[in-house]
């Protein structure tokens, strides 16, 4: 669901003719829809309901600071994975005691500041982290609150890449291990441990992976409760996956449907951390076509946006359905049925957008990459030295420029002429 709509022969973001967008802002340009990623936030939070959930947006998904101020103005916390991160959380005006604080990785520095804040918790990722903290929190004189990420060694069948809760990934604390940690707290007098968290994966379709997760917690729960250790939160993650092109995942209702009569039973607070759920289908990347190039073998869109501004194709073979912002029958030159392989400036095979899509483009027209709200600007690089692309807002009938367009100064702002 997501309000990027035909209206006659023109893609619309909301009441914004999305050619127009790009006439006025230039190519390649990242359009985003405020009123479908806030009804994304609204429909986990209505199906959650019960439970009254704290949702934790994953800043990772779409890190722009007004992305995150639209989501926090309506109640949303920050699910953070790195000082930057931290930083952003805070510019967009979010109440550290609303913010959790995941990563494998996360240095002294990072750990230290993140307490002066007084963010919520830690989702604590090894042992070594906990001694860490502990140190930490000793030295800085507080006691920190902290959940076990806890590595569930289950399949959310998805992508390797985007696989995060099996044994052989670098997520979290084995079960075995954390239920050591807990039964020997004592170990850890600067830290409260007051949580599990958990986090299997990314896009996952099917709901039985997350409730497989979510009982094997439970009945670690259970154990730890009969020695007298109550455990607070429960977070559970994100992971929800959406519809780029035929998939058929499992609603936020169908979702809470099955996991609310496990999380409502033990009066926990659950945390919830959806990213992609909410930001995925609100952001659409608007691109040029440069060139059609007709190969005897093959026929290439060549466009002015790249892998550099969209990597997942590149990266996971992710598909985004790829649509004219004006659509219009032509009979030129070349057969429409033949299919193309849409591609950018990169030089890198790698580097396309879309591959064998049916396309009745010519030069000069917009194209619409759908479903580039998430994991899309915010993995963006400058590989080619090509200037990071610019972003809009859509909010009705108005777009407002929430990320300048780089350029070559910024490429080279922070190097040094020798
Ligand atoms: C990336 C991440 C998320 C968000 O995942 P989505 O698939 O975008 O919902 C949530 N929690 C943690 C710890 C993450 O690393």
């Amino acid at each position: 669901m997501h309000y990027f709509k035909l209206k006659g022969k023109y893609l619309y973001c909301e009441d914004v003719q999305v050619e127009d967008l790009a006439k006025r802002f230039g190519t390649p340009l990242y359009v985003y829809s405020q009123r479908t990623l806030r009804e994304h936030f609204d429909k986990i939070k209505k199906a959650f309901k019960a439970v009254s959930p704290l949702i934790c947006y994953s800043v990772k998904a779409n890190s722009n600071i007004s992305i995150l101020k639209s989501l926090v103005s309506r109640g949303a916390g920050l699910d953070i994975v790195s000082a930057g991160e931290l930083y952003r959380a805070m510019r967009a005006g979010c109440s550290p005691k609303k913010i959790v604080y995941a990563s494998v990785g996360k240095t002294a520095e990072e750990i230290k500041q993140a307490i002066k804040l007084g963010i919520l918790m830690f989702n604590v990722e090894s042992l070594s982290e906990l001694a860490q903290i502990n140190a930490i929190a000793g030295n800085l004189g507080k006691k920190v609150d902290v959940a076990l990420r806890i590595n569930p060694d289950i399949n959310p069948k998805t992508h390797k890449y985007i696989t995060t809760g099996r044994k052989e990934t670098k997520f979290g604390i084995e079960i075995g291990s954390a239920r050591k940690v807990f039964l020997k707290r004592d170990n850890y007098p600067n830290l409260n441990i007051v949580g599990v968290h958990i986090h299997i994966g990314s896009q996952i379709i099917q709901v039985g992976p997350f409730i497989k997760a979510i009982k094997k917690i439970l009945k670690l729960f259970k154990e730890l409760n009969k020695k007298n250790i109550k455990i607070t939160y429960f977070n559970i993650g994100g992971g929800l996956g959406i519809i780029y092109d035929r998939e058929k995942p499992q609603t936020a209702q169908e979702f809470s449907g099955k996991a609310l009569p496990f999380l409502k039973e033990k009066g926990l607070k659950i945390i919830l951390e959806p990213g992609r759920f909410i930001v995925g289908n609100a952001g659409i990347l608007v691109t040029k076509v440069l060139y059609i190039k007709e190969n005897p073998s093959k026929r290439f869109i060549v466009v002015d946006a790249a892998m550099n501004d969209l990597i997942r194709p590149a990266l996971y073979g992710a598909y985004h359905k790829i649509v004219p912002a004006k659509k219009v029958t032509r009979s030129q030159g070349y057969k429409v049925t033949r299919k193309a392989d849409v591609v950018g400036p990169v030089c890198e095979s790698g580097d396309f957008l879309g591959k064998d899509r049916k396309l009745d483009v010519a030069e000069g027209d917009f194209l619409a990459v759908m479903g580039a709200g998430a994991y899309s600007f915010s993995m963006s690089s400058n590989y080619n030295s090509r200037p990071k692309a610019a972003e809009v807002l859509v909010k009705k009938n108005r777009a407002y420029l929430i990320r300048k367009r780089e350029d070559c100064r910024d490429l080279v702002g922070k190097e040094i002429l020798l």
